[in-house]
């Protein structure tokens, strides 16, 4: 292996110098970094030429594939003119115009758009907002937060601390804040008898329970509309966002959505929102806010607490800033990203490749070893009954010899296709998705 010494792979110069993500780094001991080049659609390919299909969006970013045409061009064009310039004191035509795009898709009257760079920073701004707000309107005891069971809202401490994901939190709960999680609507924690409607009924029942007793100490409620992501996908009944909307009405509590990952048509409508007719008081977007290309986040806020920090004294405003708010790159693709959604009528093209995919999928619903087969817009997610502890590493590497790229979380495997996944495409993931589970022997 003198040559390897010689010239290092580029896997071994990246576990040299790179720390990577949600990675335990000794595993790749055992396996291999995937070293990509390339990509174009829902491909991602090596130098080699190999390909793997991207079912999992790159981490949920990416709605319209690797190396869209529109969006790289958008990028280029913005490139001549102004890369970055700070948004305090200074504006530029792409975070107007994206600012008005999103006012005018958004649900109610979300008419202020507040930059940051990545999903947990919005998060934060939400969360520091709300408590701002209360304040400013004297109501001081009003400084908790509550979420919802198994729900995620990113990694930073703030955001932590409204997370309820054991593996993500347990070494850190010292540094974070005291938070309730009330019990989750996600349908696979129901009853017994129970559909998925009931169950969301209770649970919002219990959520009633918890705040006539707390809401003077509570700032907002947060939560994952309809989908929580990293609990595996859980998916529960809109009729629990129309529940939280009213009670959080009724005791003065602020909802905010974070639709970081549902946002942008996920769950088959624009936003998830949308499929309980509520406005939620602050949105959180992210992710596929930029067709997945560049960080790029928005808080969305009201009137009328928009007005509240409007006033002579410096220190009533929102001092918090990012140096990078606002990148003028960063939005012109978002704003390229939102001309796609409209020139090719995307949520009703989602709408029959999704009724496809349904269709072709029959023959993993059924298949013996998955369980709790479910199905949001352009989400999949089932159980696998196997008692293979390793079985998410196992899995990914799998899926690699079939081309597909599948990270299961625990023994949930999901699809979150990029949008542009061609029926043929479909059809290549399920069959690879059915090998990998035929080769699964416990
Ligand atoms: C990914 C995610 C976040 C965090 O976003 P980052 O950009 O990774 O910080 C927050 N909330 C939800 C629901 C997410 O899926």
């Amino acid at each position: 292996m003198l040559n390897n010494a010689t010239f290092p792979s580029l896997q071994q110069r990246s576990l040299h110098t790179v720390w990577h993500p949600c990675t335990q780094m000794k595993q790749h001991e055992t396996y291999p970094l995937v070293p990509i080049h390339s990509g174009k659609g829902v491909w991602l390919y090596d130098k080699e030429g190999r390909r793997y299909l991207d079912a999992i969006s790159s981490w949920w970013v990416n709605l319209f594939g690797h190396a869209h045409p529109d969006i790289n061009a958008a990028i280029h064009d913005q490139l001549e003119n102004i890369e970055h310039v700070m948004l305090a004191g200074f504006t530029h035509e792409p975070v107007v115009s994206l600012s008005e795009r999103l006012v005018q898709l958004s649900p109610g009257s979300l008419g202020h758009c507040f930059y940051a760079s990545d999903g947990a920073s919005a998060v934060e701004i939400a969360l520091k907002m709300s408590f701002h707000y209360w304040q400013l309107c004297g109501q001081t005891q009003k400084s908790h937060f509550i979420s919802l069971q198994n729900d995620y809202h990113g990694e930073t401490l703030g955001a932590l601390s409204v997370t309820d994901i054991a593996i993500f939190r347990e070494t850190y709960a010292p540094l974070l804040r005291p938070c309730t999680h009330v019990p989750t609507p996600d349908w696979r924690y129901a009853r017994p008898g129970d559909d998925p409607e009931t169950h969301a009924l209770r649970t919002a029942s219990m959520l009633e329970a918890h705040l006539a007793k707390h809401h003077a100490h509570i700032a907002a409620l947060i939560l994952e509309p309809l989908v929580q992501g990293a609990a595996g996908m859980g998916m529960y009944h809109p009729v629990y966002l129309q529940r939280a909307r009213e009670l959080c009405d009724h005791y003065h509590v602020h909802l905010i959505a974070d639709e970081i990952a549902v946002g942008f048509g996920r769950t088959g409508t624009l936003f998830a929102c949308n499929q309980a007719d509520i406005t939620p008081d602050f949105l959180c977007l992210a992710k596929g806010l930029s067709g997945g290309y560049l960080p790029l986040s928005v808080v969305m806020t009201m009137e009328t607490i928009f007005q509240t920090f409007y006033h002579d004294k410096t220190a009533h405003a929102f001092l918090h800033s990012h140096s990078h708010t606002g990148n003028a790159l960063a939005c012109r693709a978002a704003l390229a990203t939102l001309d796609i959604f409209e020139r090719d009528h995307v949520l009703e093209t989602n709408t029959r490749k999704s009724a496809y995919f349904n269709s072709a999928a029959t023959s993993l619903r059924d298949h013996p070893k998955v369980e709790n087969f479910r199905h949001c817009g352009m989400i999949w997610a089932f159980e696998v009954k196997t008692c293979d502890a390793e079985f998410a590493a196992n899995c990914f590497q799998l899926g690699l010899q079939h081309q597909i790229v599948l990270r299961p979380l625990g023994k949930t495997i999901y699809f979150m296709p990029p949008y542009v996944i061609s029926e043929t495409e479909i059809d290549l993931l399920i069959d690879a998705t059915l090998a990998v589970l035929d080769s699964i022997t416990h």
